[in-house]
């Protein structure tokens, strides 16, 4: 679908559906017979062009369990759920600022003019700070693996030993 807005910027709509990620199943009681209740358009942000702004248009389907009524959602693999723009805009976002060291501010221009994405410091600022919390954390349990790795390697031998010649016999 296109439709063109003033200063020759066309609009360019890609949708996603969750009538594609269906469940088969109540994710309380397991019924298999649910009915779409009622659904809703998010418009994410994508990566467009100088001359094109690109929108992804999710449509959230709320479902509900015949037998126990329970309503619910299902988390879409293909979207980010805590932003209203795409996993490409994150990812080049991210890129830039964290990798090729460009400042927030300019990242923020050239997604305007170059990209036709309005996004503002503050986003980045929430984005880059996450994805440094979430790293920090990673680091944090990869050397806590390594000592549990290093005492195990070190003490438990022997009574590994003997707990397999038990299983064996
Ligand atoms: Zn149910």
């Amino acid at each position: 679908m296109k439709q063109v807005q003033d200063h020759d910027v066309e609009i360019e709509y890609k949708f996603v559906s969750d009538m594609e990620i269906r469940p088969g199943a109540c994710i309380d009681c397991m019924f298999t017979v649910l009915i779409r209740r009622s659904y809703k358009f998010i418009d994410l942000q994508d990566l467009g062009s100088p001359s094109i702004k690109r929108i992804l248009r999710h449509e959230v389907v709320l479902w509900e369990c015949k037998n126990c009524g329970r309503q619910f959602t299902i988390k879409n693999q293909k979207l980010p759920l805590d932003t209203n723009y795409t996993k490409d805009v994150k990812n080049y976002v991210l890129k830039r600022v964290l990798e090729m060291g460009d400042s927030m501010k300019r990242v923020v221009s050239d997604l305007a003019t170059l990209h036709n994405v309005t996004i503002d410091v503050s986003t980045i600022h929430k984005w880059v700070n996450i994805k440094a919390a979430r790293e920090a954390e990673a680091e944090y349990i990869a050397g806590d693996q390594l000592i549990i790795e290093h005492s195990g390697a070190l003490s438990l031998d022997a009574t590994f030993k003997v707990v397999r010649r038990k299983k064996s016999e």
